[in-house]
């Protein structure tokens, strides 16, 4: 069997532009043969996204500002509307005030933690919510964590613990949505050169640590992400749930 996604319709969150991951996710998925519904953040980002969306033939392109009420749903329902069902649901997409992102967790305050969870978690949850009605007969969903989750990684600060819940919440889902047939897993892409990223302080520093210290000495591609995700929610996966799969050039290993 070979991995072809021909038939599969999927919903993209999170492209910001062509480096964002969920563009190299798109990107393959395209490629192999799905069809697509990508979503924009708001006006401003729309005409960053639309002319990806248009190279990537994508059947829709939706507003989805998932701390707006009713953005989200309103994606589900047009989905629903224009194609009944849905194979698979990637979220990519993560938010921090920069003053929480960039301070100690130590000084974080409540509502700039609780929003930065809401966005960059909670929001998984609700999407994997909606994406029970669209998946009467199973599906896949994909989020996008860090290896800041499970290790103190410098300058990572709130989004460690706000990755772990993340984590916490994709193997919940997958015991939860399994009698449904419903497959969810966690990616955890190594340091990667994307607009969110450039908010993390010493990134630069972060990406030679990786290049030099993992075991194959390399970074990862928007195309390597993108080919691992193609594979989880293609039929070749289909007894695959509940995982945290690295795609660090093995970078986790080394202490
Ligand atoms: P990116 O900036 O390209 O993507 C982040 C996306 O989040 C953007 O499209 C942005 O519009 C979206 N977003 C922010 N707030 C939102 C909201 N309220 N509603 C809807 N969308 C919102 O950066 P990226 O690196 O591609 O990030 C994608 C995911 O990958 C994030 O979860 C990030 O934590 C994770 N990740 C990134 C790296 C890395 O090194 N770049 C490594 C591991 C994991």
């Amino acid at each position: 069997m070979s991995l072809s996604l021909k038939g599969k319709r999927g919903l993209v969150l999170g492209i910001a532009n062509r480096h964002s991951i969920a563009y190299g996710c798109a990107k393959v998925m395209a490629e192999m043969g799905a069809e697509l519904c990508i979503t924009y953040l708001n006006e401003k980002s729309k005409p960053y996204v639309e002319p990806l969306a248009e190279e990537l033939g994508a059947k829709l392109l939706l507003p989805c500002d998932v701390s707006v009420d009713g953005e989200l749903e309103a994606v589900f329902h047009e989905m629903e509307k224009q194609w009944g069902t849905l194979d698979f649901a990637i979220h990519s997409i993560a938010w921090s005030p920069l003053e929480e992102l960039h301070g100690r967790l130590v000084d974080s305050s409540s509502a700039g933690f609780s929003k930065a969870m809401d966005i960059s978690c909670h929001s998984f949850v609700r999407m994997a919510k909606q994406c029970q009605r669209l998946m009467p007969d199973g599906g896949t969903l994909l989020t996008m964590s860090y290896e800041g989750a499970e290790k103190v990684v410098d300058h990572y600060n709130l989004m460690g613990p706000i990755k772990s819940a993340l984590d916490s919440c994709a193997r919940y889902l997958a015991s939860e949505l399994g009698e449904q047939q419903i497959r969810v897993h966690s990616i955890s892409p190594g340091p990667m050169p994307t607009r969110a990223a450039s908010g993390i302080d010493h990134f630069d520093e972060l990406m030679e640590d990786a290049t030099s210290r993992s075991p194959l000495h390399r970074l990862g591609t928007l195309e390597d992400i993108g080919s691992l995700a193609a594979f989880l929610v293609s039929d070749l996966a289909k007894t695959q749930t509940g995982n945290r799969i690295f795609v660090d050039a093995g970078r986790h290993l080394i202490g």
